[in-house]
């Protein structure tokens, strides 16, 4: 008889998208004309920009002809691509061969586990996006898993804790909090890790919503990161690439003395076939000037509603974090209340919907997170409807 992977049976978190699905359905049944507002789901709100779409018909285009003609490409990348993000978005601080392009930061960021052996101990801040979590506990790892508290005492930054730990996931700017880690606390990290021998995983798919000057945009703008630190990008949510798919992984050839470049390599050619080329195009395009004027005037306009929201709530007397470096604000639930009820009465008296924190992980509890990719209008109507709260 076949045997199945009982880890799955592990994953006890709750999942809370179906939960607000059926909540909406039943809050819409009550009042039929109800017009909610979705500050929920973290995903894009703004069409794609020219530049990008052009790149995806021009390439299609050339593949019609015969010297245009492509099957597939190399498993890690186009060095077009490569060399591309090396310039633009690392001036050549990071060689191409150090990037790989692939479909998604989701993909890389939970398959680079495969890299490490099962005995090592993997730190996980809580609460945080919940991929890093799952798949360590579907491959097996959850005993070897230490969750780091992210909590008003610590900014909401994950600290070093006293143990040793040897693989730790960070995620700056943070999804869910909307709080980016400073350069003394990467610095930390990165002190760390050299003391521990440890690597770190840092998730940076928002890195194109910093706005703090004492946020790097980087890990490797901290010194000495490049012999410790694995960074994840995406153009998801910097260039409105969730439907395209398109990201990339920095694996340092001074980690593990260019072991760890090597096994990253061979494990995309093996389990990998690449993205497509248009794609690849169209990521490249958002990275010259014109792609990056039309991107960064749509990262500016979620920011912009960040601080609609999160100024809004601050005057009506509501204490939250986040908005600036990230399109999330974190938002403490008033008198105690757990995420759910407070989900539950935003629903009720605002008509708008939210995520509660508690989804994130068990430090997320007591808390709801806002998504500001949305419309002006939208932030202003979420606004004025969140008045009544008061
Ligand atoms: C949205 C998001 C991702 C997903 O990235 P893809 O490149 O679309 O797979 C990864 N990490 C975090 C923290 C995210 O919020």
């Amino acid at each position: 008889m076949v045997r199945l992977n009982t880890h799955f049976k592990k994953l006890k978190r709750e999942y809370v998208f179906p939960i607000i699905e059926r909540k909406l359905a039943e809050a819409r049944e009550k009042h039929p004309h109800l017009s909610v507002v979705n500050l929920g789901v973290g995903d894009i709100a703004l069409p794609l920009v020219p530049s990008v779409a052009k790149a995806i018909c021009d390439a299609t285009q050339e593949m019609t002809t015969k010297s245009g003609m492509r099957g597939y490409g190399p498993s890690e990348g186009y060095s077009f691509l490569k060399e591309a993000i090396s310039t633009v978005s690392y001036a050549g601080m990071i060689d191409p061969d150090e990037i790989f392009i692939s479909e998604g930061t989701n993909g890389d960021s939970t398959n680079i586990q495969e890299l490490f052996s099962s005995k090592n101990k993997i730190g996980i801040p809580d609460p945080t996006y919940p991929a890093y979590l799952d798949s360590a506990i579907i491959g097996g790892r959850l005993s070897k898993v230490t969750l780091l508290p992210c909590t008003e005492e610590n900014g909401f930054c994950p600290v070093p804790p006293h143990e040793h730990l040897d693989v730790i996931y960070l995620c700056s700017p943070n999804n869910p909090t909307g709080v980016a880690m400073t350069r003394a606390q990467l610095k930390a990290w990165v002190d760390y890790a050299k003391r521990e021998k440890a690597i770190l995983l840092l998730d940076n798919a928002y890195e194109a919503f910093v706005t703090s000057p004492e946020v790097p945009r980087s890990i490797y703008e901290i010194e000495g990161a490049k012999d410790v630190a694995i960074e994840f990008r995406s153009f998801s949510k910097s260039s409105g690439f969730t439907a395209l798919r398109c990201a990339y992984t920095v694996v340092p050839k001074a980690l593990e003395n260019g072991l760890m470049n090597k096994l990253w390599l061979k494990r995309q050619s093996i389990k990998y076939n690449g993205v497509s080329y248009p794609i690849q195009r169209a990521a490249q395009a958002s990275l010259s000037p014109q792609g990056l004027k039309e991107t960064k005037a749509q990262v500016q306009h979620y920011l912009e509603q960040g601080k609609i929201l999160s100024t809004g709530l601050n005057q009506l007397g509501f204490s939250c974090v986040g908005g600036k470096d990230a399109p999330y604000i974190w938002w403490k639930a008033p008198s105690g209340k757990t995420s759910w009820e407070f989900f539950d009465e935003i629903l009720e008296k605002c008509q708008l919907i939210s995520i509660p924190g508690r989804g994130f992980g068990q430090h997320g509890e007591g808390y709801i997170r806002l998504s500001t990719f949305t419309t002006s209008d939208l932030a202003k109507l979420a606004l004025d409807r969140l008045c009544a709260l008061k």
